[in-house]
């Protein structure tokens, strides 16, 4: 006979006594963890607990009575103790067992989740990489620029009309009612990196030159405060259009499809003379005009020209010895042409369920 059954046997006609042991086993095996089972522990056979309570019973009880009652406290409590050790040993094992599913090696691994660049990182290297394919050498400028690089040395100086359509964000102002060459801006194109190039060498000059632009441009579809271009510039002893036009369309026919049109059309810059912007044939309609191409058949990629010979005086190159041309690519306009997306806006927001895409 165990010790329950010798209990159930000294409590029969006693069903306070009865309730009394059922209440306390089911209270051990209701317990989820270490700690319930120390807060049974303490109602149970702590000082103030139910089996101390049943032995504070015993004065005032008929001899009969005493023994019953002493010999079912004696047996409950060693019952208890038993059924205590018993639940903690069975907690412990369902905690290693827990532990030990999660550091099941023979499970499949959890694929982590891999990045990749920004579409207008890939654009970018894109139009780099194909001019360092002709031999062009990579040289980056300062995003914070002086005036004199910016709008002085590309043949804008205070005043000059063309300065009024960039917008500029400026840093630091000499004068705020007055422009000045030493004043310190957000630079408006990447052009600068011309002047710095020039400055500190001497031709034949080969450079592509990838970089963020600042304008206070109000952010819609097609306008953004921050935006990414590529420079080029070439410059020699006997560099002329045909080398400008030649050059552009190689990159426009790399970069779009070697199937398209490339046409240039006259246009002003004030840092090149002539200047023309190069439009590609349209991708929706072959040239016979749709929606994406406001039924032009053209698409305009990029601004370009000549030199002019104003720019050599201020970077101290003698105008009647060196010639050359230079361009400047919009990458967002790029990227936008070319995967077709018609909101500037989703370059910047940082969703990656746009992002994953490219
Ligand atoms: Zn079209």
């Amino acid at each position: 006979m165990d010790d329950l059954e010798k209990l159930n046997e000294l409590t029969e006609g006693r069903p306070e006594l009865a309730r009394l042991v059922q209440e306390s086993l089911e209270e051990i095996g209701a317990c989820r963890d270490g700690e319930d089972l120390e807060h049974a522990r303490i109602r149970l056979l702590g000082k103030k607990g139910t089996v101390t309570g049943l032995f504070k019973g015993l004065a005032g009880l008929t001899t009969g009575d005493k023994k019953v009652l002493g010999q079912t406290g004696n047996l409950l409590r060693k019952l208890i103790e038993e059924r205590l050790d018993e639940k903690g040993r069975e907690l412990a094992g369902a905690a290693r067992s827990q532990a030990g599913r999660a550091l099941d090696v023979t499970l499949p691994g959890r694929r982590p989740r891999i990045g990749h660049k920004h579409l207008l990182t890939q654009v970018t290297e894109e139009i780099t990489s194909i001019f360092v394919s002709l031999g062009y050498q990579v040289v980056v400028g300062p995003e914070v620029e002086l005036d004199y690089y910016n709008f002085e040395a590309l043949n804008q100086p205070p005043y000059h009309p063309a300065r009024s359509l960039h917008d500029t964000l400026y840093v630091s102002r000499k004068d705020p009612h007055r422009e000045s060459p030493d004043d310190v801006l957000l630079r408006t194109h990447t052009s600068p990196v011309q002047v710095r190039v020039m400055e500190s060498r001497r031709p034949p000059l080969y450079v592509i030159s990838p970089g963020k632009a600042y304008r206070k441009d109000e952010i819609d579809a097609t306008h953004s405060a921050m935006f990414h271009q590529v420079e080029g510039f070439a410059v020699g002893t006997d560099i002329t259009m045909g080398h400008l036009k030649g050059t552009l369309e190689v990159f426009a026919r790399k970069l779009f499809g070697e199937e398209r049109d490339v046409r240039f059309r006259p246009h002003f810059f004030p840092f090149t003379e002539p200047s023309a912007e190069v439009d590609v044939s349209c991708h929706g309609c072959g040239g016979s005009g749709c929606a994406i191409c406001k039924r032009s058949g053209w698409l305009e990629i990029l601004g370009s020209g000549m030199i002019d010979p104003r720019v050599f005086e201020y970077v101290g190159y003698d105008p009647e010895e060196y010639t050359g041309f230079a361009f400047g690519v919009g990458v967002e306009r790029v990227a936008m042409l070319k995967y077709a997306i018609d909101d500037m806006r989703v370059f910047f927001e940082n969703d990656a369920r746009f992002l994953r895409q490219y």
